[in-house]
């Protein structure tokens, strides 16, 4: 009887405890994965840099232990950098598509031979994946200064002679001005993308006062150098700010190691404490036997047994009471953990909504509420993956306000803001649900037509066309006219959405060219 109720408890408790702590295991392994899943989603969008200390991350998790989750959740964060190149990419197609148009600024200063060469080189470099965007913009700023030189100094030498040269002159002046106005939409752009953190707010401000009050092309070399020594610092400082992150994840990750290593080790403690009492009692129970059959005095016998009996309960006790004491020791580092999880899992949660936050807020342009540039590129590229994906037509018009600045000059700024808005309404509510619209920049919208022809897509572009020059826009009880001109063109297969985007936007200039107010398809010129 008494060896009944002693081998019992030590034969039980193995199976439901290794349950419990595999459960407890399964449950910080499923919260440790969730982490990491939000932290790779929080970490898209920064850099080779990130990519190596994420690398770091994944290789440390390999080496921790062998469980088949853990390859899981390796899997996970591949999964977490192939998002974050996925997203480095666009950022370069958003480079690219900037640095074309800057490059379009060489051209209106009708560079020579030895420029366009350098201005080819440039643009050559625009379309490597590694791209370098900061040594781009410092080359370029370079190679404009030596466009403006050229084409100033002739000009000077214009001034001189008193001959009737008056109509090159003015010739000359025109295409620096539209190469000024140009320069100054461009950066604009590169400025409203920059306005991502909001430590530099005050900073990307002062460049966009600067930008719009600028009257001549001279300065423009010197806000460029500004332009692009904010962008470094911006990149440098969110690179930062992510790097920050990831270590942080990391840190946390080694705590947490320790933490179920050490629970680990006192599991195995307890299970040789277990087999250790296992076999003291069968000891015990095997002397009993043993004192059974040798035994010839029954009172020799009872006393034999009685001790035997008594050591085993002591064994037993002794044996409870470590339990015990082990048991709320494994519990309380188990409760530990669940709060260092919960409080990375927290973590990680708040920095993920802040950054999603960010995201949106950062893709909304605040005058029309409708996506901007950088709202544009995502949706871009997921339109442009469905398109290749399914063999899908994808079109795309560029639309701008003409004589925008005739507005601006005649009522004033805050009137030109309403017409802008308007003009975003307008366009928006004649789209289908698919389709999408975004203030690209200025008083240029860009819009994306899914699974849409180009024979398809000019009729749409019409409309949008003829809505608004039939819109009655008035001021101070005055009519103004209001017209829009479009370029559209539709993606053929090789093409990325910048070669689109640069395709349209030769249209919308062959538009401007035809008197305006006209919609041109580059399947037409
Ligand atoms: P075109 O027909 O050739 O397009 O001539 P335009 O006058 O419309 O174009 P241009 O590029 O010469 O001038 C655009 C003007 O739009 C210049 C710039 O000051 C103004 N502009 C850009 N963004 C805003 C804005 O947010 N609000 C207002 N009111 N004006 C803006
Ligand atoms: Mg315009
Ligand atoms: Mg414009």
């Amino acid at each position: 009887m008494a060896v009944n109720t002693a081998t019992s408890p030590s034969s039980s408790p193995r199976p439901s405890q290794a349950d419990a702590s595999d459960r407890g295991q399964e449950q910080l392994v499923e919260q440790l994965r969730n982490g990491i899943i939000r932290m790779s989603h929080a970490a898209s969008g920064i850099d080779d840099e990130l990519d190596s200390q994420l690398g770091m991350l994944r290789k440390k998790m390999r080496s921790t232990t062998s469980a088949p989750v853990v390859e899981a959740l390796v899997a996970e964060v591949s999964k977490g950098i192939l998002a974050i190149d996925a997203k480095t990419k666009r950022t370069r197609a958003d480079n690219a598509n900037i640095g074309h148009r800057l490059l379009h600024v060489i051209d209106l200063l009708k560079p020579g031979w030895q420029l366009r060469r350098k201005r080819k080189s440039l643009a050559n470099s625009l379309r490597n994946d590694r791209c370098d965007f900061q040594k781009f913009l410092k080359e370029y700023h370079e190679t404009l200064q030596s466009a403006l030189q050229a084409r100033l100094a002739p000009a000077d030498a214009k001034k001189g002679q008193a001959t009737g040269d008056a109509a090159p002159a003015a010739a000359d002046a025109e295409a620096t001005a539209e190469a000024l106005e140009h320069m100054r939409n461009t950066l604009m752009v590169l400025v409203n993308h920059l306005e991502s953190d909001e430590v530099q707010v005050e900073q990307v401000n002062a460049l966009r006062k600067q930008l719009s009050e600028t009257l001549v092309f001279d300065s423009m070399p010197d806000i460029l150098e500004s332009v692009a020594e904010l962008a470094g610092e911006i990149r440098r400082s969110e690179q930062k700010r992510f790097e920050e992150f990831v270590q942080q994840m990391a840190g946390q990750f080694d705590e947490l190691e320790a933490s179920i290593k050490s629970s680990v080790g006192d599991e195995q403690d307890a299970y040789a404490e277990r087999t250790r009492l296992q076999e003291e009692l069968s000891r015990g129970a095997e002397n009993i036997r043993g004192k059974i059959a040798s035994s010839t005095n029954l009172r020799q016998l009872q006393q034999a047994v009685e001790s035997e009996v008594e050591q085993m309960t002591g064994t037993l006790n002794t044996f409870t009471e470590v339990e015990a004491i082990r048991h709320k020791k494994f519990e309380a580092s188990i409760g530990l953990l669940q709060d260092k999880l919960g409080e990375a899992h927290a973590e990680c949660n708040e920095l993920y909504n802040e950054i999603s936050h960010l995201r949106v807020k950062t893709q909304l342009d605040p005058l029309t509420g409708l996506p901007n540039r950088s709202g544009f590129l995502e949706r871009a590229q997921q339109e442009f993956e469905r398109a290749v994906r399914y063999g899908n037509k994808l079109s795309l018009a560029v639309a701008d306000i003409d004589h925008f600045k005739l507005v601006n000059d005649r009522y004033g700024h805050k009137a030109g803001d309403t017409v802008i808005v308007e003009v975003g309404a307008l366009i928006a509510g004649n789209l289908r649900k698919s389709d999408f619209v975004c203030r690209y920049g200025g008083e240029e919208f860009v819009i994306l037509l899914v699974e849409t022809p180009l024979e398809k897509a000019v009729p749409v572009a019409e409309k949008i066309r003829e809505a608004i020059g039939n819109c009655p826009f008035a001021f101070r009880d005055k009519r103004v006219q209001v017209t829009i001109s479009v370029g559209i063109a539709e993606l053929e297969p090789g093409q990325s959405i910048s070669d689109l985007v640069e395709k349209a936007d030769v249209s919308l200039y062959a538009a401007k060219s035809a008197g305006r107010n006209c919609t041109i398809s580059s399947a037409t010129h």
